[in-house]
């Protein structure tokens, strides 16, 4: 039985977030009053509390992103052609030899291995270069005063997250991420940060923003909290029989031995066997790439819970200790562009005069636009995805 859809992405699970009235001025006053009184009774220091509910207005973006509806689809071979990309493969290996003691002394304490942490790491804030730029008190008070539906889950980060600044753990400031209120290098979530966040650099501060090593230690602390086991890897590509039409899934677990009887066999000829438990995956459908993924690959997928976000962090891993890319390409004859490519994208819009406003990489609502009409122009199928086809006709390479 398979009710999955092929393409079963969601990029952010916050992304389900219903946002459902714009809240009047007068009423976030009061409601932000009520937050602060509520913030200094659990324990957030008087003049935390002053600054960070000082000032906070409406925010259109962070309504805009949490009414961001699920139905709207990623195909991963975009989603992971901009995460697993040349860059992030170059940057990460020089990570792994700039802190190879911290990652040797993490690999020790948690056992989990090096390159598991660091492909993370690279995804999450692109080793920490870029965390988002959100308030975090301001987000996440429009997030509770705009009566979204999870008003009571965000009122809770909120407060915990000042709770870590009135503690000395992370000044004020630090506290700037996505919209729906994670931040750090590792982009925890307050009440993630609070129950699992590792001083490693022993200075008495659990520091998730400006230290690497408390940043490292976590992430390995909250992959073995969620039941990592040591020295095993996420899973492998495999080959599934044409026609196949045995039972697939996450969760659908079976040994190797049963995988082998079914028809499969590791993308490189070898055979599978053993008692080792694995479910098979088929990101975008029988058509795509097929993988076998063990107890390890869950793990990941509790930090955020995707199969593309998941299967981003474990191909990272494994191009990080050289490993090569999926053989079996994408079902697409459009495939996703890397970050580079994103950015030169917007360059050749704006040159041939589809203004899409200052070029940053980032598909926006303008650059979408952008692709749109650049896509009518040129008779392509309109849809504002930044793929190859639309790329190369305007001239990338
Ligand atoms: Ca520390």
């Amino acid at each position: 039985m398979n009710t999955r859809p092929p393409i079963t992405i969601l990029l952010l699970a916050a992304a389900v977030v219903v946002f459902t009235f714009q809240p009047a001025s007068a009423s976030l006053k009061s409601c932000v009053a009520g937050l602060k009184r509520a913030a200094i009774k659990a324990g957030v220091r008087r003049d935390v509390a002053n600054l960070a509910f000082a000032n906070v207005k409406y925010d259109e973006k962070v309504a805009r992103f949490s009414r961001r509806q699920p139905e709207k689809i990623t195909y991963i071979w975009d989603y992971m052609a901009f995460l697993v990309d040349a860059k992030r493969i170059r940057d990460g290996r020089a990570m792994l030899k700039k802190y190879s003691r911290t990652l040797k002394a993490v690999e020790k304490k948690y056992g989990v291995n090096r390159y598991f942490v660091t492909a993370l790491w690279g995804i999450e804030s692109d080793y920490g270069k870029f965390r988002g730029d959100f308030f975090t008190p301001h987000s996440l008070a429009n997030l509770v005063c705009g009566g979204n539906r999870r008003a009571k889950l965000f009122k809770r980060e909120l407060i915990i997250s000042l709770q870590l600044v009135s503690r000395g753990d992370i000044k004020l400031s630090d506290l700037k991420g996505s919209w729906a209120g994670a931040f750090g290098q590792t982009q925890f979530m307050p009440s993630t940060y609070k129950r699992l966040a590792v001083d490693f650099d022993r200075d008495g501060r659990r520091d998730l923003v400006n230290s690497v090593p408390d940043a490292l230690a976590s992430t390995a602390r909250f992959l073995k909290n969620a039941g990592w086991r040591t020295g095993q890897t996420w899973g492998y590509e495999v080959r599934i029989p044409k026609n196949y039409r045995g039972r697939w899934g996450r969760k659908r677990k079976a040994s190797l031995t049963t995988w082998r009887k079914r028809g499969l066999v590791r993308i490189n000829g070898k055979r599978l066997s053993g008692k080792r438990r694995a479910g098979l995956i088929l990101p975008a459908g029988k058509k795509g790439p097929a993988f076998l993924v063990f107890r390890n690959f869950n793990a990941i997928y509790s930090y955020n819970v995707a199969i593309s976000y998941a299967l981003s962090i474990s191909h990272l891993s494994d191009r990080l200790r050289g490993r090569k890319p999926f053989v079996k390409p994408w079902p697409t004859n459009d495939p996703g562009l890397t970050r580079k490519q994103r950015l030169r994208l917007q360059k050749l819009l704006n040159k041939n005069g589809f203004n899409v406003g200052e070029a940053d990489g980032r598909i926006g609502p303008a650059t979408r636009a952008g692709i749109k009409k650049a896509q009518r122009k040129y008779g392509l199928k309109v849809d504002g995805r930044p793929g190859t086809r639309i790329y190369r006709r305007l001239g990338g390479v």
